[in-house]
């Protein structure tokens, strides 16, 4: 039935990165003196001739000083490159709340967010008293985001939920509780953005738990939940490999290293380093 739908075109958008990183920083048990991979940042649009789909909303300057990132692009001018107006969006999907994924929500004037009820509750809870599992969220964001539930703009998922015939969210918890990733179908089947669900590629083909971590057992099954979404593992995107950049072509040359689009096979398949 799924081979009739539409298919979604899927892109990323690299707006920032995070460069200095050491194996502590990427996995749970990582050594300290060993270099390990940088960190890109990405915004995610699925389209196709009925819906537009933004995927989480990046940091702005503010962030990138506070925390020593690379700010390339703000998230907005990263989604006009493949013509998405912020202004007149209508959905944004929020996987988590964290300061990389859920900043610059002023800029959507008009979209609904969606996120998982587990996620505002943990934002905006008792949890929050611990500086540790406060650390990736910024405070101007979760309010900035209570402002927008408050005006109506809001929709809380729990678990599963089809938005669009061909896009279904899905709540993996692990790295925080209402983490959730989008399984969406493309032309090259079902593709699974899974967001922190992994960071790298190297942290689900070695099972191995990111070291921001709210569960680590949630975590480690989220990464069998992520094999059971996609049609492959090639049609598992992390959230922040910079591999993404070189295993997907770009829809022009002009956008080289910028964007890449994910509904077309990757060139080939990071082996687990
Ligand atoms: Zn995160
Ligand atoms: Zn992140």
């Amino acid at each position: 039935m799924s081979r009739k739908l539409e298919p979604f075109e899927l892109f990323a958008i690299r707006y920032a990165k995070h460069t200095g990183r050491c194996s502590s920083d990427n996995f749970v048990g990582g050594d300290i003196h060993e270099s390990a991979s940088d960190l890109d940042y990405f915004v995610w649009v699925a389209r196709r001739s009925d819906k537009v789909f933004v995927m989480d909303t990046g940091f702005g300057p503010e962030a990138a000083r506070e925390r020593g990132r690379e700010l390339y692009r703000l998230p907005t001018e990263a989604l006009n490159l493949v013509g998405v107006d912020s202004a007149s969006l209508d959905d944004v999907i929020l996987t988590h709340l964290h300061y990389d994924h859920a900043g610059t929500l002023d800029s959507f004037p008009r979209a609904r967010f969606h996120i998982q009820d587990a996620e505002a509750a943990y934002a905006t809870g008792p949890c929050m008293c611990h500086p540790f599992l406060r650390h990736p969220y910024d405070v101007n964001n979760v309010v900035s985001f209570v402002r927008k539930l408050y005006a109506g703009r809001v929709c809380f998922h729990r678990d599963v939920t089809e938005l669009a015939s061909g896009l279904t969210l899905h709540r993996i918890g692990g790295h925080s509780p209402g983490l959730q990733v989008v399984r969406v179908w493309t032309r090259r089947g079902w593709v699974v953005i899974a967001s922190d669900a992994t960071h790298l590629y190297a942290n689900f083909q070695r099972r191995l738990p990111f070291p921001v971590v709210y569960n680590v057992a949630s975590m480690l099954e989220g990464h069998e939940a992520l094999r059971q979404l996609a049609d492959s593992e090639d049609h598992i995107v992390p959230g922040h490999d910079p591999l993404v950049m070189q295993l997907y072509p770009p829809p022009s040359v002009e956008l080289e290293g910028i964007v890449v689009r994910l509904d077309t096979p990757p060139s080939f398949r990071p082996t687990p380093g």
